[in-house]
């Protein structure tokens, strides 16, 4: 398995994309530590993976990821629970779509604080431990907007623009410690918010899609699993574009 005897965090890993990782890297031989922003949704997380395999080495916990004391805290627990971190999976973010007329500078701040702020407050975290214990993999998810960006919600691509500046940076800063920091720009993928839009919506949106389909959220984790894995281990600094060849 790609991923044996590797322990991982996946953050925003109660649904979706975070989901599908957390699954696919205990499915590699993993050992994972799911975070989530609420301990009810941290439960039905992990009461669904013990439904498919109740001997999955899995935790879950649910620090603020805005907080560094809270999340210095939470990585501690996972280092102690598993032993060591060889990678984190910066997942948690949210999106916007409001006109910039509309936009408020609150909900702008909002943005930033969880996928931007949060993911710079992990990857300090985990770089610290990584540097010590000789090495890991930090992996970002940013989005196709942040090649393309869109005609709304500027909030959300510029956001993801600072995520592909944060990778390829802490790229270049981290080598020498052996750490990778890579990203992947998933395309429109069917989580909870895709799949409940109406056909009318999604067909136009599949038309311009060169392989005729949304992603998957396993196809956005399987392209983390690479990244994580030895397998990647001369990849560092890249945005994988997991998107179809969507270009919107
Ligand atoms: P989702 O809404 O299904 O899941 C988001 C996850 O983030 C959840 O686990 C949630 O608990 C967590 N989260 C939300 N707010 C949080 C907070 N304040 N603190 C901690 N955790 C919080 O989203 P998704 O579609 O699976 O997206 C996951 C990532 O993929 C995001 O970074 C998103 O920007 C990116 N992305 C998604 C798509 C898509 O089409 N779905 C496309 C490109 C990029």
């Amino acid at each position: 398995m790609l991923l044996d005897g590797k322990i991982a965090i996946v953050t925003g890993g109660t649904r979706g994309i975070g989901f599908a990782t957390v699954k696919t890297f205990l499915n590699q031989g993993a050992k994972v530590a799911l975070f989530g922003s609420r301990k009810e949704t941290v439960d039905i997380a992990l009461e669904k993976l013990k439904e498919e395999n109740k001997d999955y080495p899995v935790i879950g916990l649910y620090p603020n990821l805005m907080n560094p004391q809270e999340v210095k805290e939470a990585f501690k627990k996972v280092v102690d629970t598993f032993g060591r971190l060889d990678i984190l999976v910066n997942n948690a973010g949210i999106s916007q779509r409001d006109k910039i007329f509309d936009y408020n500078v609150e909900d702008f701040e909002k943005i930033m604080n969880l996928n931007v702020n949060a993911v710079f407050i992990c990857s300090k975290e985990a770089a610290h431990i990584m540097k010590e214990q000789g090495g890991g993999v930090i992996l970002n998810t940013s989005s196709m907007v942040s090649i393309y960006g869109q005609p709304s919600g500027s909030g959300y691509p510029t956001s993801k623009f600072a995520v592909n500046g944060m990778t390829k940076s802490l790229a270049r800063e981290l080598g020498k410690d052996n750490i990778r920091v890579n990203a992947v720009a998933p395309g429109v993928t069917k989580t909870d918010m895709v799949a409940s839009l109406p056909d009318a919506v999604i067909q136009p949106i599949i038309a311009g899609i060169p392989l005729k389909r949304v992603g998957e959220p396993e196809d956005v984790a399987n392209a983390f699993v690479f990244l994580a894995s030895d397998m990647a281990s001369y990849i560092t600094g890249v945005v994988l574009s997991v998107d179809g060849a969507a270009r919107s």
